[in-house]
This record gives C-alpha cells, sequence and structure tokens, in this order.
C-alpha cells in the first residue's frame, strides 16, 4: 500500500480540536492505480451529535470575537494552503484522480477564497437607512446562524469545502463537514490547516463517513440549522425534502448539461479549444463540464474535423504524469454510467465519431481510463443531450441559426453554465440576455469561474442561492434589522407620520 507520503494509514474524525474515533474504516482508492491510499472511518449518527454539540458550544464565543478577528485566522489558513500547494495538489490528484495542474487550480481556488473572505472581516456589510420617523435610526446588519452543516462531492474535494465553510466561518458560525467518502484527504489536511492557524476548537469539525448515515443525520439534526449541499440532483432533492420538513435553511449547488453554442462566424479554432478543454479537462467530472455543442451547420463538418484532429493528442494517464491531460474517472460506478450512455446514445441513433470505450489493456487495466468520446448529429430531446454524464463524452447538435441555438441551450431540466463562441456583439448582448443559466461565457469554454463571482445555477442546479462571491454570505448569515428610537415618547410607525 502506498504509505501517504509516509504520514498516516487512518485517517480520524476531527472534533473539537481533537483528532477522535478512527474505526470501522475503509480503503481509499487511487482511480489512477488502485492502490490503496488511506483508511477512511465510516462514522455513525453518535459521532455527528458529538461533533453538532462540540460546534453548538464552540459558537457561542465565536460569534462574540469581532469579525476582523475572526478573518485574521482565515488569512493564516490563505498562506498556509499557499505554502503546501504543491504538496496538497500532489494528494488531491492521487485521491482524486484529477491531473496535477488542474489540482493546483483547484487549490488555489481555496487560497483565493481564504484571502477573499478574510477582506470580508472588515466588510459583512449591512445597510443603514432614513426611519420615517423622527428621532428614530434603523439599520440592518447579517448575523450568524449558528451550527452549519457541510455536505460535498467527490469532484472538487477542497476548492467546495472552501467555498462554504471560510464565509461561514468569518460570518461567525460553527462548521460540520462531511467530505465525500472517496476523498477524506484534502479535509483531513484542511482541517489540520485550520488546527494550525489557531481556530478555537470546535468551530471547524470534519465527521467523515456515508451519506446514509453522517449526511442523513446532520439533515436531520435540530441543532444544524443550515445545510450547505453539492453533490447530484438526486440527492439534493431528497435533502431539500427533509429540510424543508424542518424548516431548515438548504442551500443547494447540483448538476449541470452545459453547452458550448458554436455560430457560424466563430473563431473555429478557439472554440475547438474551448471545447477540448471544457468537455474533457477533469474528464468531463466537473459540474459545469460541457457535454454538448450546440454548432450552426454551416460549421458543423468543420468543428468535427478540428475536433477529430485534437482529441487523439490528448494524453491520457495518471494524472501525476505532468505531460497527462486527461485523468482517470473516479471508480467503476463511474465508468459503467458513462458506458451506459454510449449505449444509449447509439441506440438513440447519435453517430459515434470517436471513443466510447473503457480503456483496459496494460498500461490502464489498473486504474479506471474512458476514452474521450465524440457524438454527432444528437437532437436535444435525446437522452445523451439531456441527462448529466459525468464523463469525458460530448455529443454535438446541428442547428439552423442562432434562435434555435438559445432554445436548444434552455431546453434542459438544468441550469449552471452555458458558453458562446461568436464574433457579432449583438449576439453577445443577445445571449447573455436569453441563455437562462447562471453562469455565461463569451468566446471561452463553459468551466472556470472566479471566486470573487457568484457560482451556481437555475432550474435544476440549485434552488437560489450561490457559493462563493459575496452572495454565499447570504446562507450562513440571517438579516437582522434594528431600530433604535431616541425620542423619548411612543411614536407608532405608520401611524405617528406628518401627513
Ligand atoms: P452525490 O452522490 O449526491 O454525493 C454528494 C455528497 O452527498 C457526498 O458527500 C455523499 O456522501 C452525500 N450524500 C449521499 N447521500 C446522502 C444522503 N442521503 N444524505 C446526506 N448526504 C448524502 O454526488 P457525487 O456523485 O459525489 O457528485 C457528483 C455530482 O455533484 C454531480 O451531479 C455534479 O454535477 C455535482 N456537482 C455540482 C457542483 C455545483 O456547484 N453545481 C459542483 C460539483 C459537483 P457519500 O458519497 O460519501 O456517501
Amino acid at each position: 500500500m502506498t504509505d501517504y507520503f509516509g504520514q498516516i494509514r487512518n485517517l480520524k474524525n476531527y472534533i473539537n480540536g481533537e483528532w477522535v474515533r478512527g474505526e470501522n474504516t475503509v480503503p481509499v482508492i487511487n482511480p489512477a492505480t488502485s492502490e490503496e491510499i488511506v483508511y477512511v472511518p465510516l462514522s455513525t449518527k453518535e459521532t455527528v451529535d458529538e461533533a453538532v454539540k462540540a460546534a453548538k458550544q464552540a459558537q457561542k464565543e465565536w460569534a462574540l470575537v469581532p469579525a476582523p478577528q475572526r478573518a485574521e485566522i482565515l488569512y493564516k489558513v490563505g498562506y498556509l494552503l499557499k505554502e503546501r500547494k504543491e504538496t496538497l495538489a500532489r494528494l488531491l490528484t492521487m485521491e482524486n484522480g484529477k491531473v496535477l495542474e488542474e489540482a493546483r487550480g483547484e487549490v488555489q481556488e481555496g487560497i483565493d477564497m481564504a484571502f477573499y473572505m478574510a477582506g470580508e472581516g472588515r466588510r459583512l456589510f449591512g445597510q443603514t437607512t432614513p426611519s420615517e420617523l423622527k428621532d428614530k435610526f434603523a439599520m440592518s446588519m447579517r448575523v450568524p446562524i449558528g451550527v452549519v452543516g457541510i455536505i460535498t462531492p467527490w469532484n472538487f474535494p477542497i476548492a467546495i469545502a472552501t467555498w462554504k465553510s471560510f464565509p461561514a466561518i468569518v460570518a461567525g458560525n460553527a462548521v460540520v463537514w462531511k467530505p465525500a467518502t472517496e476523498t477524506p484527504i484534502m479535509a483531513y489536511e484542511l482541517a489540520k490547516i485550520f488546527e494550525e492557524a489557531g481556530l478555537p476548537k470546535g468551530v471547524f469539525n470534519v465527521v467523515f463517513g456515508s451519506g446514509s448515515e453522517v449526511g442523513d443525520a446532520m439533515v436531520h439534526h435540530p441543532d444544524i440549522r443550515v445545510i450547505s449541499f453539492t453533490g447530484s440532483n438526486d440527492t439534493g432533492r431528497m435533502i431539500a425534502g427533509e429540510c424543508g420538513k424542518q424548516l431548515k435553511k438548504v442551500s443547494l449547488e447540483m448538476g449541470g448539461k452545459n453547452a458550448v453554442i458554436v455560430m457560424d462566424d466563430a473563431d473555429l479554432e478557439l472554440a475547438t479549444d474551448g471545447i477540448i478543454w471544457s468537455a474533457f479537462g477533469t474528464s468531463g467530472q466537473r459540474c459545469t463540464a460541457c457535454s454538448r455543442v450546440i454548432v450552426h451547420e454551416a460549421v458543423k463538418e468543420q468543428l468535427e474535423n478540428r475536433l477529430l484532429e485534437k482529441i487523439p493528442e490528448l494524453k491520457i494517464g495518471n494524472g501525476l504524469d505532468e505531460t497527462v491531460k486527461v485523468g482517470p474517472i473516479i471508480n467503476q460506478a463511474g465508468i459503467d454510467k458513462i458506458k451506459s450512455y454510449i449505449e444509449i446514445g447509439i441506440n438513440e441513433g447519435a453517430k459515434l465519431l470517436t471513443g466510447g470505450k473503457q480503456l483496459t489493456k496494460s498500461p490502464f487495466d489498473k486504474g479506471f481510463y474512458f476514452e474521450p468520446t465524440l457524438f454527432t448529429n444528437a437532437t436535444s430531446d435525446m437522452r445523451i443531450a439531456q441527462e448529466e454524464i459525468f464523463g469525458p463524452v460530448v455529443s454535438l447538435i446541428p442547428v439552423k441559426n442562432f434562435e434555435e441555438a438559445i432554445t436548444v441551450n434552455n431546453s434542459v431540466t438544468f441550469g449552471l453554465s452555458s458558453s458562446i463562441f461568436t464574433q457579432d456583439v449583438n449576439r453577445v448582448f443577445k445571449a447573455q440576455r436569453d441563455l437562462d443559466t447562471g453562469i455565461v461565457y463569451v468566446n471561452a469554454g463553459t468551466t472556470g469561474a472566479e471566486i470573487h463571482l457568484p457560482f451556481g445555477g437555475t432550474k435544476g442546479t440549485g434552488n437560489g442561492y450561490r457559493d462563493s462571491g459575496i452572495q454565499a454570505l447570504d446562507v450562513f448569515t440571517e438579516w437582522r434589522s434594528v431600530y433604535v428610537d431616541f425620542s423619548g415618547k411612543l411614536q407608532r410607525a405608520q401611524i405617528d407620520i406628518d401627513e
């Protein structure tokens, strides 16, 4: 077994500043090699209770620490992440499979988020506003909610946790985080960093375990007042239903079926690069991955040829090799899902231009690798053009004009990201108005969000909240309106006003 940089074999939960309860472990597999990297505990509901109790206690004190001082800890976290960027990136590649370059990018997202949210320690703006009455003062301010439950997927094991925990913590909440079972190492590393940065015990807690036990216990825990979830649509819907019954605040970031639109006036070389990067980067396992290309029929053939020329240049393999561009799929279940969509696409009548197979021969036989795959002549009603595949599979859908391209883009139940390649400024402005996704790119692929803008989607992708950006604070704070009447007499709003 790879000895995880000679440091650790059995992970433990991080509760109240202590490393506790490492029983009932299962191995974590490197998807590039099938090697066991580390063991992660499958914790129980009782461990969640313990973590929430610690968080609840710690939050009372933490909320009283001035926000600029809370932010000082985040600055330290940012510098520690920066110092360890390379080590963290390598560990990330080992547990998740994404190529090193992208793993470095993901850690950088965490660094950016730390410094950005640390700045909020001196803002956390509310409003002052005039009162309608004499000698009366009115203002609104953000207040923390209490204990926040964070549930995250395996495809961005550190970035998503930082999008959620950093705003929660700077706003004065305490956190209980359940990372995905496939990728616990980033959670362990982030907890170590918080510990070294001097975060008071109990403000940040990690409980490892399955969604059905640990995640479910968090969703149902009466002292967790908000759940921030990123993951699949099915799980998100179920969590939303449970939270609804308890009147618990819930923020959801779920799947996507993102499209690149290529118009007849597009720079085709640029469009090809954008499609390759957003369809096959992270082996298509991004919520913002491009899985549809809506192409004007006049340039369809040219685009197909350009893609067919570039796809074989993508080196597939272990992401620790700097020359590799497409890493493994997370596990065999992920591969099986992709395979089933290849069959569906062929049966639906789309034309398979390249790819479509799992790579099983040496040197790929130990890991979970899938060929970058291109379908063409898909139609927007096909399942391969409607459902999230979460793999390196992209389908070309030919259209006759701009209006049809927008209609096809908006025809899916998801609404995360979309992109358009065109040189026409009128189309650019119409597209950013009419595309119905939370993120719109012009002359770039569908991936690559920056942390100081809101991240999230419409329709089946979310429930109206956003991760990152200033808007992330809306998930982790309540608004309080404060009125101070210094008139010394009873003044009644809406009644004691001069007509
Ligand atoms: P998933 O199966 O829904 O799992 C996400 C998390 O939820 C995991 O930690 C999982 O735990 C937990 N979970 C599962 N069942 C649960 C339950 N009954 N109660 C509470 N928690 C539960 O999703 P995934 O396959 O890991 O992630 C891929 C999905 O995430 C894709 O659909 C992708 O588009 C989406 N995603 C969205 C965004 C975005 O911001 N919009 C970003 C990244 C990914 P265990 O797996 O450990 O059991």
